[in-house]
């Protein structure tokens, strides 16, 4: 997700993890026909990494979702997207040639690419740290050897972009890192994080996302994934989850739930800051008043988002946030 909702990796979500967490920006292929769907590419639609930015600030949400304004790239995530950018071209490879030394060898063609498709990057790494660079993305790679091996196994897609509408017309909009579906039809939707695996009490902020994933594929293709599973890179750790259809949709009216207090907060323009422990990673400190800043002015929602209303008086109570974006639905995570 770009963020617009971009390919995840955009920005902060936690302490422990690589805040680039999706190599949202790599603008991968629609596979196999069934991916996405037909949403107009401009419309205002929820991605996994904006909710949980709306879920823990408010005005993080507003400043990069509605102001767009632009945040310094951070090396890890840019690490991130470098390495998902490898395992993305291995995955293209005949099953017998995705070896750790072709992963390798493709860092600095894909590291090129990369510079040059986003020429912010350009001089962020110098010529005399290149080596160190591909040191450490290769550090990454040789870990991910180590948990999965790639020769034995065939993903349906990569880097899948799924776009659909969930329950309510609520739209959705993601890229799903691997998708492995097996001969007998079982589903498991596999998302790479080169950070660290969290502490427990972020447990539940990041199998969100999985579970964001898994939602839209049930929209989607009307499958339960069998199995979603979280592959860290910083410490070689796989982090796995089963979801069921009922939990699915408990999970789906939270998201609803979000998606009518953000279109609250964008009609109103009241979008409260709400200091936590992401604050220090926060690019927005100096125009946050929670840090004595003072935000630009509200500028609306562009063109494509007038649609965008107050919830309507017909909504289920028990999801309807209050009329301030705070607090926030309970059942989104
Ligand atoms: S510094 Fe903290 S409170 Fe302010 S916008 Fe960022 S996350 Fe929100």
């Amino acid at each position: 997700m770009t963020d617009e909702d971009t390919h995840p990796g955009s920005g902060p979500s936690t302490p422990t993890d690589d805040p680039t967490i999706d190599a949202d920006t790599i603008d991968a292929a629609t596979i196999d026909g069934a991916t996405a769907v037909g949403v107009a590419p401009r419309r205002r639609a929820l991605s996994a990494s904006r909710a949980a930015d709306f879920k823990t600030c408010p005005l993080m949400y507003r400043f990069r979702a509605i102001d767009k304004i632009p945040e310094p790239p951070s090396v890890p995530a840019v690490r991130g997207t470098l390495v998902h950018a490898v395992l993305e071209r291995l995955y293209s490879l005949p099953a017998a040639e995705r070896t750790e030394a072709a992963a390798v060898a493709s860092l600095p063609e894909l590291w090129s690419t990369l510079v040059e498709q986003r020429p912010e990057l350009d001089g962020m790494v110098s010529e005399a740290e290149l080596d160190a660079w591909f040191g450490a993305a290769g550090a990454l790679l040789h870990t991910y050897f180590g948990l999965e091996d790639p020769t034995r196994l065939e993903p349906q897609a990569c880097e899948l972009r799924v776009e659909v509408d969930l329950a309510d017309g609520v739209p959705a909009r993601g890229f799903i890192d691997r998708l492995d579906v097996s001969p007998t039809g079982l589903v498991r939707v596999v998302d790479y994080k080169t950070g660290r695996s969290p502490a427990d009490s972020y447990a539940g902020d990041v199998l969100f996302q999985l579970k964001f994933y898994a939602l839209m594929l049930y929209r989607l293709r009307g499958v339960v994934a069998t199995r979603l599973r979280l592959v860290y890179l910083g410490d070689a750790q796989l982090l796995e989850y089963a979801p069921d259809e009922a939990g699915l949709l408990s999970f789906e009216r939270g998201v609803v739930a979000l998606w009518r207090a953000i279109e609250q907060a964008s009609a109103t323009g009241v979008f409260p800051a709400r200091r936590g422990r992401l604050c220090d990673w926060c690019s927005f400190q100096s125009i946050c008043p929670e840090f004595g800043g003072t935000p630009p002015p509200y500028p609306g929602l562009p063109e494509d988002g007038a649609a965008v209303t107050a919830p309507a008086p017909t909504d289920p109570a028990p999801t309807d946030p209050p009329a301030t974006a705070a607090p926030l639905p309970s059942g989104a995570d």
